[in-house]
């Protein structure tokens, strides 16, 4: 004889309590696994691509309908399922946020990250890792900024998966992080053929720029909008190999820039204008790196400081605040594989992470940033 099938309701109750508060029967959305016998009511709005319409939320019984009855935050309600023919044999009500927000407590400020708004450039391997994990941290907006497409050997690293293949990266990457959450916008662009207006627009009320693009000329355009619109910064990459990475943080007013840090890519020195400075971008795009093959371990090592410095920034006084105390704006970090190469000239061992202040004995054309003179006896 073959055991029934047992079905089981999971509800997420702040959805559907969010669902029945406007008094009036309204759909409500999430998965449907009949299969597995689980329907799951996670959102009181369609995500397209990921949560269809499971069913509707009454909030007074219906003759006529086979609806299941819960209370949630002592509130009576009524819910239909599409595809239950029967009520289910167990309904699993889920907790809402706040159970997220007790995990975090005293990781994050005691109000939450929820308030912030992070602009991310480059949805890679290295910036979709880093938003992930801002998304988990509770960082509640998230602009994602790329202008590529996500292609095959990025499932080698990449927080994306199959059925994200040929989709706009930043899209994908949105959606992804809105499953944790986030509120979260994908803009395909390229940051480098935007005018400085339209960017500085795009970035009104953004309270921290995360830049993990491959392209120097790019990075430096974010820096120089950072500057001018006085928005902290987080810059990151990944070395050859993706073995190792480096952060600079870079907080307008107080400290260098990316320019002070790694300038010298642009192969410019001292006083340059802002439109030699243009040209220097471009040339040095001419020596970026191409696209380096690595392993998702070694990445998801330099999205994780990267997303450790963008949460020092954004709790300054929080957990993690001696990473912007120690006065070194340039973290070079090395990965778990035994250094080799160049990179043995830096590194000692795996894991090992070098601290570097910025020296600039004039003053940074981008920030102005000058080191200040040393105390002599
Ligand atoms: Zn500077």
């Amino acid at each position: 004889m073959k055991a029934e099938k047992r079905t089981t309701l999971v509800v997420n109750s702040e959805a559907v309590s969010r669902a029945a508060c406007s008094g009036a029967s309204r759909p409500i959305f999430g998965i449907a696994r009949p299969a597995e016998g689980v329907f799951q009511i996670l959102s009181d709005r369609a995500e397209p691509g990921v949560f269809s319409r499971v069913g509707r939320v009454h909030p007074a019984r219906r003759p006529g309908l086979s609806l299941v009855a819960l209370t949630i935050a002592d509130q009576k309600l009524f819910v239909e399922v599409d595809g239950i023919v029967s009520a289910p044999d167990e309904v699993l009500i889920l907790s809402g946020s706040e159970s997220i927000s007790d995990r975090r407590r005293g990781l994050v400020p005691e109000d939450g990250l929820g308030r912030f708004r992070v602009d991310l450039f480059g949805g890679g391997s290295l910036g979709g890792g880093a938003g992930l994990l801002l998304a988990q941290g509770g960082v509640g907006h998230i602009r994602v900024y790329d202008k590529d497409r996500f292609d095959t050997p990025n499932l080698t690293r990449h927080i994306c998966d199959m059925k994200d293949l040929g989709r706009e990266k930043s899209v994908a990457l949105a959606e992804k992080l809105s499953l944790h959450g986030v509120d979260s916008i994908g803009v395909t662009t390229d940051v480098t053929t935007l005018s400085d207006q339209q960017l500085d627009l795009l970035l009104k009320g953004s309270d921290l720029l995360l830049a993990t693009m491959d392209s120097p000329h790019a990075q430096f355009v974010v820096n120089e909008a950072a500057i001018r619109n006085k928005i902290p910064a987080v810059f990151a990459g990944a070395f050859e190999l993706a073995c190792g990475g480096e952060i600079v943080v870079v907080r307008a007013g107080s400290g260098p820039c990316l320019f002070c840090a790694a300038g010298f890519r642009t192969g410019v020195l001292g006083g340059v204008q802002l439109a030699e400075r243009r040209q220097a971008y471009q040339d040095a795009e001419q020596n970026k790196l191409e696209a380096e093959p690595g392993l998702g371990a070694d990445i998801a090592y330099v999205s994780a400081v990267a997303a450790a410095y963008a949460l020092a920034v954004l709790d300054p006084n929080g957990s993690r605040s001696t990473l912007l105390r120690n006065g070194h704006a340039f973290t070079l970090v090395h990965g778990g594989s035994q250094p080799r190469d160049s990179y043995a000239d830096l590194f000692r061992v795996p894991f090992d992470v070098i601290n570097a202040r910025v020296v600039r004995d004039e003053p940074c054309p981008v920030c102005g940033y000058q080191s200040p003179s040393e105390v002599t006896s």
